[in-house]
């Protein structure tokens, strides 16, 4: 299939973004990485009228660049998959405990190495599959997008309020997503993924990511998300009050994984029934917060 017609531009700055946005509204469609718009514009899923490549502007610190500040994590919208896969690429040393070993391991998770080599990381974000392990991560981590118009002050979204449903978030039209901001996780943490999809490189049926604090061997904090049980990725908070307060062993990860089961009313596909992803959902969280690393695709 071809797409339908539509005018194409490439700005030079972020300032023509906006501005080229802000002068097409919801006519408009941003191409980043192309590895989903394309697709769709192709099945005539999507049929902007005007597109506006990212792609094309001079690089660009806040969009480009990966840096911590203060705790706090920040990944330019336009950094590609593969650049995680191989994270920290220039000497993050505060970024690189648990958190860079989720980014490292999760990036190998997403999609097959072409897809990788284009797709950028706030092309994920934006395009709000409910089962990208990017937008997982997020809802998990509870990260903030930071977000750019010509029309109005930057704008600094929780995920939990820009994550809205299959495929929708909060971006309004003229706006660009510019970075996504993730806390550092210390040495205390321990994170965890799981992910069942039927061939490798396909999206998820369920998966789950945790992340756990652990101070004198209890768990004082915990983060429990899952991806393909819901419009959005959700997090699990029953599984995470399961977990908090209690000793990580194999039982407490088995009741985290009952309570996520309980939590959870995915409706079914062809990929598998509501209870089927209902009872998946239980044993992703369980393997995830069991696992000793987080695994690699076969
Ligand atoms: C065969 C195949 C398998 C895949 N498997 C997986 C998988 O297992 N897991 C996974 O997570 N993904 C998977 N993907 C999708 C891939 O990760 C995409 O790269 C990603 O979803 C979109 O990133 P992109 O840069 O290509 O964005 P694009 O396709 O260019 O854009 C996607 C959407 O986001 C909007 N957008 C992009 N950037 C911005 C921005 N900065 N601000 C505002 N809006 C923006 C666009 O307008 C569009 O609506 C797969 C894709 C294919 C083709």
């Amino acid at each position: 299939m071809k797409p339908a017609q539509f005018s194409y531009i490439a700005p030079e700055t972020v300032e023509e973004v906006l501005a080229a946005l802000a002068e097409h509204g919801d006519e408009a469609k941003v191409l980043a990485g192309g590895q989903s718009l394309v697709p769709m514009m192709n099945f005539r899923l999507a049929r902007p009228s005007v597109i506006v490549d990212i792609g094309r502007l001079a690089a660009d610190e806040s969009l480009d660049g990966i840096s911590v500040d203060e705790g706090t994590l920040r990944i330019g919208a336009r950094v590609r998959h593969r650049q995680l896969e191989h994270f920290p690429a220039n000497g993050l040393g505060p970024a690189d405990g648990p958190l860079g070993s989720l980014l490292r391991g999760l990036a190998r998770w997403v999609g097959h190495l072409p897809i990788r080599v284009r797709g950028t990381f706030g092309g994920s974000i934006a395009h709000a599959d409910p089962a990208a392990e990017w937008c997982i991560m997020a809802q998990t981590l509870g990260a903030e997008m930071v977000v750019r118009s010509s029309t109005r002050p930057m704008r600094i979204v929780a995920a939990e309020d820009f994550f809205e449903t299959v495929f929708t978030t909060s971006l309004e039209p003229e706006e660009l997503l510019t970075e996504v901001r993730l806390p550092v996780l210390g040495p205390d943490w321990r994170v965890g993924f799981c992910e069942f999809a039927r061939r490798a490189g396909d999206f998820a049926v369920v998966a789950a990511l945790t992340a756990l604090r652990i101070e004198d061997g209890s768990i004082v904090e915990a983060r429990v998300g899952a991806g393909g049980v819901a419009g959005t990725p959700v997090r699990l908070r029953a599984a995470e009050a399961a977990l908090v307060g209690a000793i990580p062993t194999p039982a407490v990860f088995h009741e985290a994984g009952l309570a996520a089961t309980g939590e959870v009313d995915p409706s079914g596909d062809i990929h598998g029934s509501a209870g089927y992803r209902r009872d998946l959902t239980g044993v992703m969280v369980r393997r995830a917060l069991g696992a000793e690393s987080i695994p690699t695709p076969v």
